[in-house]
């Protein structure tokens, strides 16, 4: 079989993807590579396709257990012999692994950086013949990033010690300067095949929230997107806690990840997730490295992240099957504040002071770029491209602030007034106090606190109290004003030194735009192209896809992707070939669920003589 047969037979898929035939011819004429592709993008591919192609074994170097079970898993039933080696076996497992192994019984083995150099992986490893090393997540071999992994410097070790170099191919989502020579230099890659893609994810939309109740906009978000699988991430491990706790008393189907549960209970839930009994994931960023769930609908950022390369790769867990997923980051001023105690309360111990400023230096530089972001009224899709070291051509037309209106107004004279408010308010009431002061209401409450008799008192009464809630709005973002954590929320002045140097209080304020001045580029689902009649079969076949995959034990988006069970929907096939038409079903997964599909379709078919499932172009 050739590559595209390959393609065909054990993925269901017509055509490769941008980069992923360079890569392939490259590994299969003998020469080593560097793929840097986006999250989603197909790398898997490029290694697994020449994996099938090429004589012996390949091994794969993974970081994670749970990525490895994953893609093993997938592999399998696609009818395709792999393993994976690491610390979730017992010792008697590992051996029947490499009696396995070495009768030559699998095409690709999965393995954890820390094995390479045990005896028992030397021992199989040479004796082998070992086709090509795959090196997935390659950015941990890079001191530089967020995921270094001591264990991956061993990886050049173990290859000088197999009697013959295989070839050598390095994957990695990462796309900074540093990370790739680091990759080249510390692997030792020789001569080879580099394919960097855009790094573009054109199916996620991006967009900022400038807002302080978070949790409304959380639940009422999850309300409207009921039924999709989402994650949420949270700064802190406490925030996430509050957060399940809120959205479960409510009866959201959720559940809940970070590094102070135990490894039992993180298996569970992150199961419950990828399994789709549970649709929304609240955690902390110890989730994600390592779930290839396909059908994730949409991440949400509960609190800023600290870089855009942490922001990017969370962000990224969306969409990975290529339908339109959304990406939203809620912002507050409270955030850049939690951020700046995070860096400046990181541990260096043992680590040079030389280097730890450096290393704070860099933080800091970081934070900046991504408090840009939120701040920013450009284009976020070309702010995240510009950054990573991409040209970039006009606005996307296709995030947040494209499909906003933004308006500037300079409210610097009544910001001083706000300002000499909560001076005089020597900083003891909350927002809505001030707010009664300045526009000088008459209420008991005032009264009785005394405020009436601040020289601030109506200073401002020209003004709505909207205007005034989004200039103090605007005064929090900028830091001139915080607020207090407790449950009062009182308002105390902040850093007004700026201002005081003569800075501006600028108020931004936006309208989405009417729906006809919308670009006509915004995304379809593939789930547009059906009618509801085509809609109602994609659901039967979903709900069918859900009850083969709990008898197999394995995760829904495994058996078929939603973006395959949705073309399956659109083409609603009568016979085998039909079914083989349907982007993700190569024959070995028909011979697996194929008569099982075509017969709940053909059961729809009987029962809905006269529907049309989906809509002619
Ligand atoms: P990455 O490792 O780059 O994040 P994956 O290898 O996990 O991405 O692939 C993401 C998704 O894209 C998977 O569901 C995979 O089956 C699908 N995919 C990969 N290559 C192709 C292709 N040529 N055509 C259609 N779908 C593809
Ligand atoms: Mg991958
Ligand atoms: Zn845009």
């Amino acid at each position: 079989m050739n590559a595209e047969e390959v393609l065909k037979h054990y993925f269901g898929y017509d055509s490769f993807r941008t980069g992923q035939r360079e890569m392939i011819d490259a590994i299969l004429a003998g020469r080593d590579g560097l793929a840097i592709m986006p999250t989603g993008s197909g790398k898997s591919l490029c290694y697994q396709v020449p994996a099938l192609m090429l004589p012996g074994i390949t091994l794969v170097i993974s970081p994670l257990i749970s990525l490895m079970q994953d893609q093993v898993q997938a592999l399998n039933d696609a009818g395709i012999h792999a393993g994976y080696i690491n610390s979730s076996l017992t010792e008697r497992q590992i051996e029947t692994v490499y009696r396995r192994a070495s009768r030559g019984q699998y095409k690709i083995l999965y393995v954890a950086p820390e094995r390479l150099l045990t005896e028992g992986f030397l021992f199989f490893a040479v004796h082998a013949q070992i086709s090509l090393v795959t090196v997935d997540e390659a950015h941990c071999i890079s001191q530089w990033g967020q995921d270094f992994r001591p264990s991956y410097l061993k990886i050049v070790d173990f290859i000088r010690a197999l009697p013959v170099r295989p070839v050598i191919a390095a994957f990695t989502a990462t796309a900074t300067e540093e990370v790739r020579k680091d990759i080249l230099c510390v692997l030792d890659l020789q001569d080879p095949q580099e394919v960097v893609t855009g790094f573009d994810r054109e199916n996620l939309y991006f967009r900022v929230e400038p807002i302080r109740r978070k949790d409304d906009f959380v639940r009422s978000y999850i309300n409207k997107h009921s039924g999709e699988s989402g994650i949420i991430y949270c700064a802190t491990r406490k925030n996430v806690e509050e957060l399940h706790q809120r959205l479960f008393v409510r009866g959201v189907p959720v559940t809940r990840y970070h590094a102070g549960l135990d490894p039992a209970e993180r298996k569970k839930n992150q199961e419950d997730f990828i399994y789709d009994r549970a649709t929304v994931m609240v955690a902390t960023n110890a989730f994600g490295m390592g779930i290839d769930k396909s059908n994730v609908r949409y991440v949400i950022h509960y609190n800023m992240p600290q870089s855009m390369e942490n922001y990017y790769q969370e962000a990224g867990r969306a969409g990975r099957d290529g339908e339109p997923s959304q990406c939203i980051l809620l912002f507050s001023a409270h955030d850049i504040m939690i951020n700046k105690y995070l860096l400046e309360h990181k541990d260096f111990t043992d680590i040079p002071e030389e280097d730890a400023a450096l290393i704070r230096e860099r933080d800091a530089r970081r934070l900046q770029v991504m408090e840009g972001y939120c701040r920013t009224t450009d284009c976020l899709r070309n702010y995240i491209l510009r950054y990573f070291g991409e040209k970039v051509s006009g606005p996307c037309d296709h995030c947040g602030n494209c499909d906003r209106e933004y308006t500037e107004t300079d409210m610097t004279a009544e910001a001083k007034w706000v300002i000499n408010c909560v001076t005089e308010t020597r900083g003891r009431y909350g927002l809505t106090v001030v707010l009664g002061t300045l526009l000088g209401a008459n209420r008991a409450r005032l009264k009785e606190l005394g405020t009436m008799s601040y020289r601030s008192f109506g200073a401002l009464k020209d003004h709505s109290e909207e205007e005034l809630r989004q200039l103090i709005s605007q005064m929090l973002l900028d830091g001139y004003l915080w607020q207090t954590e407790d449950r009062y929320s009182l308002l105390r002045i902040g850093d007004i030194s700026s201002l005081k140097a003569g800075g501006q209080v600028l108020v931004r304020r936006y309208r989405e735009k009417e729906p006809e001045r919308v670009s006509r580029k915004r995304r379809k689902r593939s789930t547009d192209a059906l009618t509801s009649a085509g809609y109602g079969l994609f659901e039967r076949l979903r709900q069918l896809r859900l009850e083969v995959a709990r008898k197999e034990s394995i995760p829904p988006y495994i058996v078929f992707s939603d973006k395959t069970l949705i073309d399956m929907a659109v083409k609603a096939p009568a016979d085998r070939n039909g079914m083989l038409e349907v982007s993700g079903v190569g024959a070995v997964k028909f011979d697996k669920y194929g008569e099982i599909f075509l017969r709940e379709i053909a059961d729809f078919r009987k029962e809905h003589p006269d529907a049309v499932v989906s809509i002619e172009d």
